[in-house]
């Protein structure tokens, strides 16, 4: 088997993976990145709305109120101070990695979402997460400090007495990488559900691991459902109508095209209305007006429009059929402030992560601002941390396929029921 070394061993190229990375080789000479299929594939290439940011001071306590309370305040408090606090410093360095945001005069332009008291998201058209995440890609490319590997599939921790020293891979040829930290970024849950936004090859590998090897979880049952969600017959991928939209002022509305909900609600209390309202009406999905939005569509929401067009939907004139469709995985890999799970040498960030910022329900465009956030704060620790003895000696280790046909990966779709709307 072809064995590569890291001091730190990366897996999954999304925007927490790829700003690890980067935060990291200002540290450390030799950081191997691993991902499942190209760079580009991952969630964070599919945001639309865009990345919160505290806009000044005294937005601070309003922001930190808004996140609290989209999460039924079963956040973790001191975690989303530190998410705000560092949100500034967070885009600061993204643009440092050369990624735009929308300004006119010079000045950043805020969208809102639902759950947000005012305009804090910054955006760059429909297309936030591409926009960042080329830039990324581009600096990830150029940084020889990083070695990528690409279609490489992690299918196990390489533990010895309860201490990662890196990770066991598929691809070409089977693969070790042993390194004296190891890093899951490896996103969410979205690609074992049938109705999901997420892409299908995101199934939660990490948190099937992570149940494998007794590191602890939290808030696993907290899986967030989007309220619009495009609808279309079949099981492929349900693309996103963003709530930007409705941030524009586009309105929901049932089969008689009577209003139902307030749209600006937080998701979980629209995605129940929208839900309840299916049920009482016996139909298969709702319907949203754009035609009264206070932008052109075409310009401001590009990537929405093509994709409407392409199904030969006006939406200046004719209504979008929708339907809500799993998300976002709140809980997940449980993790200190820094990163830290309950294995010595093993860490997680992003959305494979439960730092607590969420909740029960994440508010919207937090989930970018998190990745960055609670990246940079794991590059920092590892570059502080105690050095772990190396292990010369072997591991035992295992594929990933009969992890899901066990018990284990049995409690992960147990859990995907759990999840299901009240
Ligand atoms: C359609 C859509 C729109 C969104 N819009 C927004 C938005 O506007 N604002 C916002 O804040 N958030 C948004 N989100 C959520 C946000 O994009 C994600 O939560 C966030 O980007 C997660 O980043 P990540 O780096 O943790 O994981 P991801 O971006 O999901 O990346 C995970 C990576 O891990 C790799 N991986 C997984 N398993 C393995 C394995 N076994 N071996 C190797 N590699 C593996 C994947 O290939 C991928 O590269 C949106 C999500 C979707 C789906």
């Amino acid at each position: 088997m072809n064995v590569f070394y890291g001091d730190v061993v990366v897996v999954g190229s999304g925007v927490a993976g790829l700003t690890c990375a980067l935060e990291l080789s200002k540290e450390f000479d030799n950081i191997v990145l691993i991902t499942k299929k190209f760079l580009e594939d991952s969630n964070s290439y599919l945001a639309q709305g865009g990345m919160a940011v505290m806009k000044s001071v005294e937005d601070r306590k309003v922001f930190l109120e808004d996140t609290l309370k989209a999460g039924h305040y079963k956040n973790n408090k001191r975690a989303v101070e530190i998410l705000i606090d560092e949100s500034q410093d967070a885009i600061r360095t993204l643009v440092g990695y050369g990624a735009k945001f929308q300004r006119e005069k010079g000045e950043y332009s805020y969208t809102r979402e639902g759950g947000h008291s005012v305009n804090r998201i910054l955006y760059c058209g429909d297309y936030t997460g591409r926009a960042i995440m080329e830039a990324l890609i581009e600096k990830v490319k150029a940084c020889s400090k990083i070695k990528i590997l690409e279609k490489y599939t992690m299918e196990d921790l390489l533990i010895h007495n309860k201490v990662c020293y890196g990770i066991y891979a598929r691809g070409r040829e089977n693969i070790l990488i042993r390194g004296k930290k190891t890093v899951l970024a490896t996103g969410g849950i979205g690609g074992i559900y049938k109705n999901s936004t997420n892409y299908s090859h995101i199934r939660g590998d990490g948190i099937a691991l992570a149940i494998r090897h007794k590191v602890g979880l939290k808030d696993i049952s907290y899986v967030q459902i989007h309220p619009t969600a495009l609808y279309e017959e079949g099981d492929k991928r349900k693309f996103l109508i963003s709530e930007s939209l409705r941030g524009e002022g586009a309105i929901i509305l049932n089969h008689k095209k009577e209003r139902f909900t307030y749209e600006l609600n937080p998701r979980d209390i629209v995605s129940q209305a929208i839900i309840r309202e299916m049920k009482k009406e016996e139909v298969s999905h709702q319907w949203l007006r754009l035609s009264n939005i206070k932008v052109d569509i075409e310009k401001r929401f590009p990537k929405i429009y093509e994709q409407l067009k392409s199904m030969a939907i006006d939406p200046y004139n004719e209504d979008v059929p929708i339907v809500p469709a799993q998300h976002y995985t709140m809980g997940g890999i449980e993790v200190d402030l820094f990163g830290r799970t309950s294995m010595l040498g093993l860490y997680a960030v992003g959305e494979v992560a439960c730092t607590g910022v969420h909740g029960e329900n994440r508010l919207a465009s937090n989930s970018l601002l998190e990745s960055v956030v609670y990246a940079k704060r794991v590059a920092k620790s590892i570059a502080n941390s105690r050095y772990v003895k190396e292990y010369k000696g072997n591991f035992k280790i295992n594929n990933l396929d009969s992890y899901r046909n066990s018990e284990v990966i049995g409690e992960v779709i147990k859990i995907d029921k759990l999840a299901k709307i009240k």
